[in-house]
């Protein structure tokens, strides 16, 4: 197989950890952002300079015609893309009634038809390649209800169920297709949506008695590309928060 990936997301937070965990593995990654060109360069600069073969490239995953092009010049820097993390999402803190329609919209292009958008510039060369790996990266609230989490649960639901659907489609191609549902993992996101007074009351209901690093969701990321007969799954890491 070419170890070459697709991490959407990953100028920071979780993709950026997931980046960094595929390059030190030995594989190819492109790196993709929609505003933070910054933070994505000195990211692919620090792989390059640890010997890794790394590419930054700005698409917004609600967009095909950029996911397309995103595709293109990833083939070209890198080679055959055999794996595709669907990570960059957007979340909203909201009660039902405040969210908008135009942040529902916004939600389920990025979250949900940014995997589509980018499953389907990956699969020509999976199908042909007759082999693939597709991470998706759900969330807790793709398995549970969260309360003023509406528009986001439902698209980390659909985010699961494209999984399982997809997963049963493709075996017989030999490409395989799992999801991550995380809990409350310490990143910018997490950081934007809850006070620090709201953080430090959550962390005492964690069994672990911590959050997840972004770091916890990349071990398993790798985990997935490398267990050869599990498709269709849902890997849920909470510190068993909802058991
Ligand atoms: P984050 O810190 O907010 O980072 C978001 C990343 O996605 C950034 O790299 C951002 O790029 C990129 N991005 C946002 N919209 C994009 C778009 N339209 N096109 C391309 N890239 C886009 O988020 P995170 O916490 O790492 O979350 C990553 C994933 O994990 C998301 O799908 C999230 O729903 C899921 N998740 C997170 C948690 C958590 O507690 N943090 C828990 C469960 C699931 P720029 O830097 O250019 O803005």
């Amino acid at each position: 197989m070419e170890k070459n990936a697709v991490i959407t997301g990953s100028s920071r937070g979780i993709g950026k950890a997931i980046a960094r965990a595929f390059s030190e593995n030995g594989w190819g990654v492109c790196i993709n952002y929609i505003e933070r060109r910054d933070l994505a360069e000195e990211l692919c600069a620090q792989l390059r300079a640890s010997g890794g073969r790394a590419v930054a490239i700005k698409a917004d995953v609600a967009d095909k015609q950029q996911v397309e092009e995103m595709f293109r010049k990833a083939q070209a820097e890198l080679g055959d893309i055999s794996l595709l993390v669907n990570n960059a999402g957007i979340s909203c803190h909201k009660q039902f009634q405040d969210t908008e329609p135009e942040m529902w919209k916004r939600i389920f292009d990025v979250n949900v038809f940014g995997c589509v958008n980018c499953i389907n510039a990956a699969l020509p060369y999976m199908l042909h390649a007759h082999e693939g790996i597709i991470i998706n990266i759900s969330s807790i609230w793709g398995l549970h209800g969260g309360s003023c989490e509406s528009a986001y649960t439902a698209s980390k639901h659909a985010v699961v169920g494209l999984t399982r659907s997809l997963s049963a489609e493709l075996a017989p191609s030999h490409i395989r297709v799992n999801s991550i549902a995380p809990g409350v993992i310490e990143t910018d996101m997490m950081k934007n949506e809850l006070s620090e007074e709201e953080l430090e009351e959550l962390k005492k209901e964690m069994p672990l008695e911590r959050f997840g690093s972004p770091e916890d969701v990349a071990k398993a990321a790798l985990y997935i590309a490398e267990a050869e007969y599990m498709t269709g799954q849902a890997i849920v890491l909470e510190g068993g928060y909802l058991i």
